[in-house]
Formats: C-alpha cells, sequence, structure tokens
C-alpha cells in the first residue's frame, strides 16, 4: 500500500518509514503539513500517518485539507493521527477534523500493524461499495435481454450529444426502428424464439453502424440508432444498411426451421433553421417509421416536414 507519512520530527519519521518499508509499504515522506497536503494532491495515497504538531500545518489541520480536497470523491483515504496528546478533547478534535483513528508516540509495532489492518479493511469495504454503485448504474441503463443501452441511456446519451451537435452546428440524426410482424414470431415459434431474434437485430444493428453512432433499445421491438453529426441522407443510407444486413439473416427455430426478419425504419435529422428539440426529432423519426409500416413495411422513410399531415393541422410557428 501506498502511505504518505508527515512529521516534522525527522528520526521519527525515518523510524517509522523504515517499519512501513520492512512490512512492504511503500512510504511518501512529508515534513511538515503543507508539504504533506501537496505531496496527498499528487499522489493520491489511500492511507495517511500525521503528526500532530508540525509547523506550518498542523495535523487536524492537513486533516481538514485532505476532506476537503476530498469532498466530491468516494475516495477516501484512512487517516491516522500521530499523537501523544490524548485527551477526549483532543480525540474528539481530531475526529471532527477528518482523522479515522489514532496512535499514541512513540508508535508500537503490533499495535500500529493492527491499526493499519483496521485501515486496509475500512479501503477495501470502501472499494467494494464503489464498485457495487458502479456495476448498479451500469446495470441501470442496460437492457439485459440485447445489453443495448435502454431509453432512460439513450436519452441522457442523445441530449449530451444534442447540445454539443447544437454548439458545433452539426446535425442530429435518429434511426427509429420497429420489427415487423414481430408479434408473429413469438406467436409462432414462442417468446423464447422471439427473445432470439431480438438479439439477433441488436448484434445487427450494433455491427452496421460506425464508431461514434450508438444504438438502443427503445421498446419492446423498437430500436434508436443515433448519429451525431448525420444529415437526412446520411441516416437514409444508414437506415439502408440495417434494413438489408437484417433481411439477410436467418434464424433457426427449435424444431430446425430458417426464419427471417424485416424491419421498417423512419429517420430524422435536426439542423439550421429546421433545428427541432430532441423529443421532437424523436417524434419525427416515429412518423417516418409510421410512414413507412403504411407503405409496406420492410422499407426506410425520411421525415419531410412538407409530408407531415398533423404538422399541416398545427404548425408550431
Ligand atoms: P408491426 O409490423 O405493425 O410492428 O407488427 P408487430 O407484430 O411487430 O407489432 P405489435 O406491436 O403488434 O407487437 C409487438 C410484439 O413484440 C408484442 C410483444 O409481445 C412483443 N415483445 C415486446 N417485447 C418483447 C420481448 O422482450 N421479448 C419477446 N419475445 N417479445 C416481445
Ligand atoms: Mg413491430
Ligand atoms: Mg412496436
Amino acid at each position: 500500500m501506498k502511505i504518505l507519512i508527515a512529521d516534522d520530527d525527522k528520526i521519527g519519521r525515518l523510524v517509522l518509514a523504515k517499519q512501513l518499508e520492512t512490512w512492504g509499504h511503500q512510504v511518501l515522506q512529508a515534513v511538515d503539513g503543507m508539504e504533506a497536503f501537496a505531496i496527498f494532491q499528487q499522489e493520491v495515497p489511500p492511507l495517511v500517518i500525521t503528526d500532530w504538531m508540525m509547523p506550518k500545518l498542523d495535523g487536524p489541520g492537513l486533516c481538514s485539507k485532505i476532506r476537503e480536497e476530498e469532498s466530491d470523491s468516494d475516495n477516501l483515504c484512512f487517516i491516522i493521527l500521530l499523537t501523544s496528546k490524548e485527551s477526549s478533547e483532543d480525540l474528539a478534535q481530531g475526529i471532527q477534523a477528518g482523522a479515522n483513528d489514532f496512535i499514541t508516540k512513540p508508535f508500537e509495532p503490533l499495535e500500529l500493524q493492527a491499526r493499519l489492518r483496521n485501515g486496509e479493511w475500512i479501503l477495501n469495504l470502501q472499494a467494494e461499495l464503489k464498485r457495487k454503485k458502479e456495476e448498479a448504474v451500469q446495470l441501470s441503463r442496460t437492457d439485459a435481454l440485447t445489453q443495448l443501452m435502454n431509453r432512460r441511456a439513450m436519452l441522457d446519451t442523445m441530449r449530451l450529444d444534442e447540445d454539443r451537435m447544437r454548439r458545433e452546428r452539426r446535425p442530429l440524426g435518429l434511426v427509429m426502428i420497429d420489427l415487423d410482424h414481430f408479434k408473429a414470431v413469438n406467436d409462432n415459434y414462442g417468446h423464447n424464439m422471439g427473445d432470439t431474434v431480438l438479439k439477433g437485430a441488436a448484434e445487427c444493428f450494433s455491427s452496421a453502424i460506425r464508431g461514434g453512432d450508438y444504438v438502443g433499445r427503445w421498446g419492446g421491438e423498437e430500436f434508436l440508432i443515433a448519429l451525431p453529426g448525420a444529415d437526412i441522407i446520411q441516416c437514409a443510407e444508414v437506415a439502408e444498411r440495417c434494413r438489408n444486413q437484417l433481411a439477410a439473416m436467418r434464424f433457426t427455430t427449435e424444431d430446425g426451421e430458417t426464419i427471417q426478419v424485416t424491419a421498417s425504419f423512419g429517420t430524422a435529422s435536426a439542423e439550421g433553421a429546421d433545428r427541432v428539440e430532441l423529443l421532437d426529432l424523436v417524434e419525427q423519426a416515429d412518423r417516418a417509421l409510421y410512414w413507412a409500416k403504411d407503405s409496406g413495411r420492410n422499407r426506410v422513410k425520411i421525415y419531410v416536414a412538407s409530408a407531415d399531415p398533423n404538422l399541416k393541422q398545427n404548425p408550431r410557428g
């Protein structure tokens, strides 16, 4: 473990460093609180052992500065205060400042070792908690069946990209996809086969798009592709590629029958004077998808405002 020790007493510091090194730790040394804080910012050691009385910045002062520095982090270091002070007021002040534990000077190796173990235990718990938290966030953003982003993750990511594209005066393109007659796959071959087809379609769309573009599961058998920077023609090209690749896939049922599926695609892209809000853009892609369904399925339709009867009925300014 990387351990930072701060002590203005050279002999005491060297004895402590030597002891820690014999136990296999990597030791960083500071001669006062200010130097310790500078090293802390640079190296971010998981464990700090600091003397109480030091010039420039004392032990409790160092604790406070470290805790302030860590205020946005979920990676807190374990701080042990070295002290010959031991009135309850002193201990309370040390804890108030952010110390986790104390050890009296001169230290007893056995006691020091026990307190280090305690520190390591807390640090491991903290790391475990952080891992679990990251896992939970990842799970909450991932569709369990296809492993694609779910609708919430798509919306978050698209909002960031929409802001970025707006700043850069570039378009954001969308392709909304809905599998054709998918209910019949479930009805004829069972729900498991339906799931297999959904996973296959997800892999197909993922492999058909380029770096920087991304696909998510928007709903049951609906997928959405976001293409930052793509105009409506580029969107239609990607949609056409996806359409072809999906139609070329073959799925084998439990009975050994080979089936294929198709999908309908609606594309929309916002830029310049036509720029609309993200949710309106999603709605435009959805409307184009509806046109694709309506005109026979297994095809790509692009959204054109002048062809939108809804827009003519309620013009939006
Ligand atoms: P259309 O061409 O008009 O889109 O017809 P469709 O049959 O694809 O559309 P519909 O909305 O009638 O049916 C969609 C079906 O998708 C119904 C639903 O049970 C199924 N579905 C939704 N989510 C899942 C899933 O996770 N697994 C499976 N196996 N089926 C699902
Ligand atoms: Mg469908
Ligand atoms: Mg549907």
